[in-house]
């Protein structure tokens, strides 16, 4: 007679959630000099491998190695960032009320409001970014710096790299003497999977960047648990970017060129990618449009991160160019659609039939945009209006001073988590005025970030002592002897 052993469907993530509350038990506690070494020591393991890194992930994504040597650059130098702001005292920040002797409201008992680390965080790493999102990146890094252990969900996109950086980070923690779950990585991949993680008893918050669809499904799960917990989530943005008339007073070509470059760099996987360009509908905007047209059709984008992102890709651009009101000014070639590296593709639309239709607002992942052409300064406020939270804004031609150029900062602002007034939204600075997020979808929590230092804020929670002795408000101030 044969025995079955029964094996409990979620185990591997039970564990590895296990391992990482175990862990925070110390960890959330640790002196900062604990927090900042290990951030170090993070970033260092990751240069010391760099080129084999670097090979695997392109052997994985696709991205090339010249964007995957910026980006693990870039990985390490937020790690060491994050580490510096700890050691200055960023996570343990306090803000002191000495008692008012007397009735209320003047009268008060000695306050000192603290921050503590929510605990164990849940990961979910991004596929468009296999450094800077993923295991070691920009989530991992606040969380840690945080207090919070980490419960890496890595992503089916590179799932060899991440392992690998995995081992890293786990042999990072061995040498330091820390606790193996401290980052704690989950090797299962299912849906089911993913939703019993954000489900569990254990996880603190979620940190999350990927599609509209995945994000909501697991904010839902987020929500729906007997004790909801944040969820940190980047769902998709169309990051508008409007061209002024005063853009073009110097031709068209050199703009043409690099919004076409922006549009297409890292085949358009770019959360911050611009897909949709307000262009006003006079001689100016046309000579613009068709440049734009040129220059795309000039550049020649690398493979997807996944087959299914290049289906996806397809069928959000055949849905876009089906919209009514919509003309295609860049088609794909016809055996484009088997191809992994697709070609780019602009479509054009007017102001009217864009604010008057929703499926004209949605996020194709990939190498395309979306003109828009308006009549006048009004029409591009109501263009804005309709559009859902943003990344980003871009505003070109709005340097001067002027009421028209201050109504299109506020509505920018209204909608977006950040205004460019120059350049192009691809490429994000790590530092401490970064601010990555904005109202939903773009973010679902949108006075948080996910990029710069700030970030560290999700992942802590104030406390009030009141009339605390001193060695309270010292001991949650851990590590300041360290
Ligand atoms: P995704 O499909 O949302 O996957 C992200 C993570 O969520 C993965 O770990 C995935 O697990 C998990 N997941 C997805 N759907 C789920 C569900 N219904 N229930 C539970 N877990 C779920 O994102 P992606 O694979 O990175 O890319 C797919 C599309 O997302 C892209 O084509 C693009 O449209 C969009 N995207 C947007 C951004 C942005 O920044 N705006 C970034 C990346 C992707 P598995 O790995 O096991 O499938």
């Amino acid at each position: 007679m044969s025995t079955v052993i029964e094996v409990a469907p979620f185990v591997r993530i039970d564990d590895a959630v296990a391992r990482a509350r175990n862990a925070q038990a110390f960890y959330g506690d640790a002196p900062r000099g604990v927090r900042s070494a290990l951030l170090r020591g993070l970033a260092e393991a990751l240069e010391r491998d760099a080129a084999q890194l670097v090979a695997l992930a392109d052997e994985e994504t696709s991205l090339g190695g010249a964007r995957l040597n910026g980006e693990l650059a870039r990985t390490a130098f937020q790690l060491r960032g994050f580490a510096e702001r700890v050691e200055a005292g960023l996570a343990h920040r306090q803000v002191d009320d000495a008692a008012v002797p007397g009735a209320p409201p003047v009268g008060r008992p000695h306050l000192t409001r603290v921050l503590v680390p929510l605990g164990p965080v849940a990961m979910f790493s991004a596929s468009n970014f296999p450094f800077a999102f993923s295991v070691l990146g920009g989530d991992t890094a606040s969380s840690l710096a945080a207090g919070c252990t980490v419960i890496v969900k890595p992503h089916s996109g590179h799932p060899e790299l991440s392992r690998r950086v995995h081992a890293l980070a786990a042999g990072v923690l061995r040498d330091q003497g820390l606790h193996e779950g401290t980052i704690a990585f989950v090797d299962q991949a299912s849906r089911e999977a993913a939703t019993h993680l954000v489900g569990h008893a254990d996880v603190a918050a979620v940190a999350f960047t990927g599609s509209y669809q995945g994000g909501v499904a697991l904010w839902r799960a987020a929500n729906a648990r007997r004790r909801p917990i944040p969820f940190y989530g980047e769902l998709g943005s169309i990051n508008p970017l409007v061209v002024s008339p005063q853009a073009l007073a110097e031709g068209v070509e050199t703009p043409a060129a690099a919004l076409a470059a922006s549009i297409t760099v890292g085949c358009g996987q770019f959360c911050t990618s611009p897909g949709l360009i307000v262009v006003r509908d006079d001689e100016d905007g046309e000579r613009f449009v068709a440049a734009l047209s040129q220059a795309l059709s000039a550049q020649t984008p690398h493979a997807m991160l996944t087959a299914a992102m290049r289906r996806g890709f397809e069928s959000a651009a055949a849905h876009i160019a089906a919209q009514s009101g919509v003309i295609v000014r860049l088609a794909a070639p016809a055996q484009d659609a088997e191809a992994a590296a697709p070609a780019p593709r602009l479509y054009e639309t007017d102001a009217a039939s864009f604010i008057a239709n929703a499926a004209l607002h949605e996020e194709m992942f990939g190498p395309a945009a979306l003109v828009v052409k308006v009549r006048d300064d009004a029409q591009t406020l109501d263009v804005l209006a309709a559009i859902e939270g943003s990344l980003t804004v871009t505003l070109w031609g709005a340097q001067a001073d002027t009421a028209s150029n201050r109504a299109l900062a506020a509505a920018s602002q209204r909608i977006a988590g950040r205004v460019l007034f120059g350049g192009v939204p691809t490429g994000v600075a790590v530092c401490d005025a970064q601010q990555h997020g904005g109202p939903w979808p773009a973010s679902t929590q949108p006075q948080t970030t996910s990029v710069g230092y700030a970030a560290i804020e999700r992942f802590l929670r104030p406390v009030a002592l009141q009339d605390a002795p001193q060695w309270a408000i010292e001991a949650n101030r851990a590590g300041a002897a360290a």
